[in-house]
């Protein structure tokens, strides 16, 4: 099969994202895409079972976002949001003020999900300073991942991630488990007591970590870290920028399924529909409160030059109105019950340690390192679209995935870990 030319001619230009220039295999050329499916330049065709990095909720090209960014881009594609205003930010920003719970209300936009932790752990640390008092480390934890920034990394497990790489040139945050019971809650507690006037906050995925493994926690570790917040005065950030927006299916957001109310929340990935790159911190009143000053000096020390871009609001706006005239939540957790059943059969599998599920997804966890070439040729063999990591082959599919290409994917799943593991034995 030949590759299309502007592949061919632009390969040796284009450096990947996580990826070993000199030994990785290349990646595909995709043509189009539309709903679940990608086409490749040769004519195949892929379900997508990650969503693009789990962003692609409604599926691809959909029309309601398709129609909202064409009209955008006809009338004002961007303008600045120094001095400036436009309606799809300003919009925006009343729509996800009035979805999240409680008064987290105050909306800063940027362009990616790391900027968006960066910000928010810049708008805990300036909050205490504006306040006259120095805390600038975090509470963060093992498995967590916010980012691939400098201070977002600082807050990612230090041990997975590429803490060991820089270290010297990271801020050294607090690291520690999560709290998974009272034992554990009263001991993270005496931590804090020796160590809680250093920190602005605490940083956490909510109910799930997933660029860590997609390892999921209850309610419970989020209200205990709620209450040694409270104890301790430290900010509760929650950053959803994967599990925000519909993918647990219980509710739009892991804060209103746990039942706590954090400080500052981060939104991304899904923001926009999978369409354009976005990114939002929301504060609650007394966090931006702590900024209201005569002193210049203590407003918010951030803007983005595309921040609140003008097409990416028009197709969050959007996609809003998608999860408000269509059953997404509903359709999340059809999604997850159909992977709990079609996933189930490779627990028995040897190699493999675990089979879970939460909302919309699906994983199968081996005993060790996933091969992961071997795994992602088998399934897209089978049509699907995956990309295993650390030890897991997951899904998260687009949400609105039908019954059959949810099979689809999970039966695709199931058969390369079932061939992998039956070579293994022998
Ligand atoms: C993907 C992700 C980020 C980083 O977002 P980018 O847009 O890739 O910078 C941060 N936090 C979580 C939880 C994520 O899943």
């Amino acid at each position: 099969m030949t590759a299309p030319d502007w592949f061919d001619k632009g390969r040796k230009h284009v450096w990947l994202p996580y990826t070993q220039m000199q030994t990785a295999r290349a990646p595909l050329p995709v043509a189009s895409a539309a709903g679940t499916r990608l086409r490749l330049s040769d004519g195949r065709e892929l379900i997508d079972g990650i969503s693009s990095w789990w962003a692609c909720v409604h599926g691809y090209r959909h029309p309601h976002i398709e129609d909202a960014v064409r009209r955008q881009l006809e009338t004002l594609p961007h303008v600045m949001l120094g001095g400036l205003a436009h309606e799809q930010a300003y919009t925006l920003a009343q729509r996800l003020a009035a979805l999240l719970p409680g008064d987290l209300d105050h909306v800063f936009f940027s362009d990616s999900g790391s900027v968006a932790v960066e910000v928010a752990m810049k708008m805990a640390s300036q909050y205490w300073l504006n306040r006259g008092r120095r805390r600038v480390k975090f509470l963060c934890f093992k498995g967590g991942y916010h980012g691939d920034t400098f201070a977002t990394m600082s807050v990612c497990d230090p041990d997975e991630g590429m803490h060991s790489l820089f270290k010297g040139a990271l801020l050294e945050q607090i690291v520690v488990n999560l709290p998974t019971n009272a034992a554990q809650e009263a001991a993270l507690g005496e931590l804090l007591e020796q160590h809680g006037k250093d920190l602005a906050g605490i940083v956490v995925e909510p109910l799930v970590q997933g660029a860590g493994g997609m390892v999921f926690h209850d309610p419970f570790t989020l209200q205990a870290l709620r209450r040694l917040a409270d104890t301790h005065e430290l900010l509760l950030i929650f950053d959803e920028i994967f599990v925000g927006l519909g993918r647990l299916g219980d509710a739009m957001f892991a804060c209103e399924i746990a039942g706590v109310q954090p400080d500052i929340v981060t939104l991304s990935k899904a923001l926009t529909g999978g369409t354009l790159p976005l990114a939002a911190t929301i504060a609650s009143r007394r966090i931006h409160e702590g900024f209201l000053s005569d002193d210049p000096m203590h407003a918010l020390m951030h803007g983005p030059t595309y921040m609140g871009n003008a097409l990416g609001c028009a197709a969050a706006n959007a996609s809003l109105d998608l999860f408000e005239q269509e059953p997404r939540l509903a359709q999340a957790r059809a999604i997850g019950r159909q992977l709990q059943a079609l996933l189930e059969p490779a627990r028995e599998l040897p190699g493999v340690r675990d089979v879970r599920v939460r909302g919309a997804i699906g994983v199968i966890q081996l005993d060790g390192p996933a091969p992961a070439d071997r795994l992602s040729e088998s399934c897209i063999a089978s049509g699907v679209w995956l990309r295993p990591f650390r030890d897991i082959l997951y899904t998260t599919p687009p949400l609105v995935a039908q019954e059959e290409d949810v099979a689809h994917i999970a039966n695709a799943m199931v058969a390369a870990v079932s061939e992998w593991s039956a070579d293994r034995a022998t």
